[in-house]
């Protein structure tokens, strides 16, 4: 089980936009969507790059925390890792939910710009 920690807690941290790092303090939990566990099977392979994102850990080349959009209520964020797109949002009851995890950058666009909507 992966716990929900603070790790950048009230320090500037450097992997952190401020976006994020205004919502940071308040997440408590996160969820998993169905789609996000179809885009990665590999269950070590999931969990290694939810610990990365919860914990602000990068690689060369990795990046976290891409502010993207809002939807209503929901900000919309984006981290490249292991040279895919994961999207994951923080809902408006400070939960982040792991959405989707796409290879192919048109694909993550077109979802973004429109089936983004019906997520929630
Ligand atoms: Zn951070």
């Amino acid at each position: 089980m992966i716990e929900v920690k603070n790790p950048c807690g009230n320090l500037k941290c450097d992997n952190c936009n401020s976006h994020f790092m205004q919502l940071r303090p308040g997440i408590k939990s996160f969820e998993i969507s169905k789609h996000f566990e179809r885009d990665l099977k590999n269950k070590i392979e999931r969990e290694d790059i939810i610990e990365k994102i919860l914990s602000c850990k990068v690689l060369e080349h990795e990046q976290l925390h891409k502010f993207e959009k809002s939807v209503g209520k929901n900000k919309i964020f984006r981290a490249k890792i292991n040279g895919m797109h994961i999207v994951y949002a923080v809902t408006k009851e400070k939960q982040l939910v792991f959405m989707r995890a796409f290879i192919n950058f048109q694909e993550y666009e077109s979802f973004l710009n429109s089936k983004i909507n019906n997520f929630f």
